[in-house]
């Protein structure tokens, strides 16, 4: 595929919301594909302890495989727990295995217990400038968060250069918002100053109904410039790809799902080197 030029950085994108089920996963997913298929080098790293973005990436996650809870709670180097992505060869993989799941309490005695991410990612030789780093760099970080806004998706927020929120064009589609942005306040003022929500996903969008164009308009009048032009439709294709360890994007690729997904992957890579 014929894509936008590759920028001149990694960027570092944290795909959060704590509201569960908006589609956190599905996308971070399909957009890595994505933009992996338009020629992008994309690391993406399991921040979930479902794990349910390794399962979609067909990436090994049971328990005790090399994965984020190591980079975490170990201080593993990135370089060790990376794997690739069997279907995608742009892609490689941070798994998330159930043992992450501890991490929120056993890193509470840990030093420097919210920027352990952070560190990890840095650290990496392949994370950088293309001056530093050279050809073999990635374009693109996309870190998948849990529904919640513990130590966590705490640490992705560290490390994170741009949020992505993906919003489910629901009844109650903004609730909650007002404090997840209050977090990314906090997360600037004290953590990290170069976070900042750079994208907004409106996901499963169902054009028929009222409902959701009316939430996408209340989305584009609140956020504006950051929301991108495609939105994902609502998709049986896409939510069931993951059964089949496949995102939808090989899966069924020329589906209004995938589509969507290409273009909201392009969208981001174009806006990116724009900047
Ligand atoms: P989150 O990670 O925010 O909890 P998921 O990405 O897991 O959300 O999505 C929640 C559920 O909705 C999953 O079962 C997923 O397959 C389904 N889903 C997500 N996006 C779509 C879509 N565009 N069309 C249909 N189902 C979707
Ligand atoms: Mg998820």
């Amino acid at each position: 595929l014929n894509g936008p030029p590759r920028g001149d950085r990694t960027r570092i994108m944290v795909v959060a919301n704590q509201k569960g089920g908006v589609g956190k996963t599905t996308s971070t997913v399909n957009l890595a594909a994505g933009l992996a298929q338009l020629g992008q080098r994309v690391l993406v790293i399991d921040l979930d302890p479902q794990g349910n973005a390794s399962t979609a990436l067909n990436v090994d996650h049971h328990r005790g495989t090399p994965s984020t809870y190591d980079i975490l709670v170990e201080g593993a180097a990135l370089e060790d727990v990376i794997t690739d992505c069997p279907d995608l060869p742009n892609l490689k993989v941070v798994p998330a295995t159930i043992d992450l799941a501890g991490a929120e309490i056993e890193l509470v005695s840990v030093v420097a217990r919210e920027s352990r991410l952070q560190r990890a990612i840095e650290a990496h030789p392949l994370v950088g400038t293309a001056a530093e780093v050279g050809e073999d760099r990635f374009d693109f970080v996309i870190v998948d968060c849990p529904p919640s806004l513990g130590l966590l998706t705490l640490n992705a927020l560290v490390a994170g250069q741009e949020m992505v929120i993906p919003i489910q064009a629901e009844y109650y589609a903004l609730e909650g918002l007002g404090q997840l942005l209050e977090t990314v306040e906090m997360v600037r003022k004290h953590l990290n100053q170069r976070l900042r929500v750079s994208t907004i996903l409106v996901t499963m969008y169902d054009g028929r109904t009222n409902l959701a164009a009316n939430v996408a308009s209340e989305v584009r009048e609140h956020f504006r410039d950051i929301v991108l032009d495609s939105m994902i439709p609502r998709s049986v294709r896409v939510s069931e790809a993951p059964s089949y360890g496949q995102t939808v994007m090989t899966y069924d690729p020329a589906s209004p799902g995938a589509l969507a997904y290409l273009a909201a992957a392009r969208e981001i890579a174009t806006r990116g080197s724009k900047a």
